[in-house]
């Protein structure tokens, strides 16, 4: 089934084909699609925002439609960023500026109180009367300096462990863990069961 991934973060894009591939799907981005669209997040929850952006990319090529809308929580910012993710350190800046902002909220911070997870809500319209909602999460810690290279966003700060950051995993190590990897997972034990 071809699925188009309603999400302009090629990061995201990456990631979704490289886990939905294997399970038999046929992922397509809006840039493969020629679908040139720029949904404004203004829900309360990632549920929300993953709706709305399915449902604009939905409306428009009228087939079936994944949108993740993900972000980092952190327990000392009473989970800040979350939804605001993407725009942490206001429009336009970079990643390293959104991790610097982080830093400096969390400087001098003990260790057992840099606690952190990933969210993914993952949205599916397949139809007019077929929708899902599904949500996945990593659990980590914010580490102090930035490492590795690998991965997209807030990956180089998110610990999994005392000494490797999410940057530091390969695509494939990332792959198994990840907040999107959970819930294209559950996404897809869904659809197998309803045999889509
Ligand atoms: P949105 O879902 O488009 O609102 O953007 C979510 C933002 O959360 C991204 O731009 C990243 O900054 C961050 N984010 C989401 N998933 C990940 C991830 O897997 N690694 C690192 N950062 C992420």
């Amino acid at each position: 089934m071809k699925l188009v991934i309603a999400t302009n973060n090629q990061g995201k894009v990456r990631e979704i084909k490289q886990i939905l591939s294997p399970l038999g799907y046929e992922p397509v981005s809006l840039k493969d699609e020629g679908i040139d669209i720029e949904v404004v997040e203004d829900g309360d929850t990632f549920e929300e925002n993953a709706h709305k952006k399915a449902k604009a990319v939905y409306d428009i090529c009228r087939c079936p439609v994944i949108a993740d809308d993900s972000g980092l929580e952190i327990d000392f910012l009473d989970g800040a960023p979350g939804i605001y993710s993407a725009r942490y350190a206001g429009e336009g800046a970079t990643d390293e500026q959104r991790i610097n902002k982080i830093l400096e909220e969390l400087d001098g911070v003990d260790e057992s109180m840099r606690g952190a997870r990933f969210v993914c809500a993952l949205y599916c319209i397949l139809d007019d009367d077929t929708e899902y909602s599904v949500r996945g999460t990593l659990e980590g810690r914010i580490g102090t300096e930035p490492m590795g290279e690998n991965g997209f966003g807030y990956d180089p700060i998110f610990m999994v462990d005392d000494d490797t950051s999410v940057a530091m995993l390969s695509a494939e190590e990332k792959n198994r863990i990840s907040h999107r990897a959970s819930a294209i997972n559950q996404l897809a034990e869904i659809l197998a069961k309803e045999n889509r």
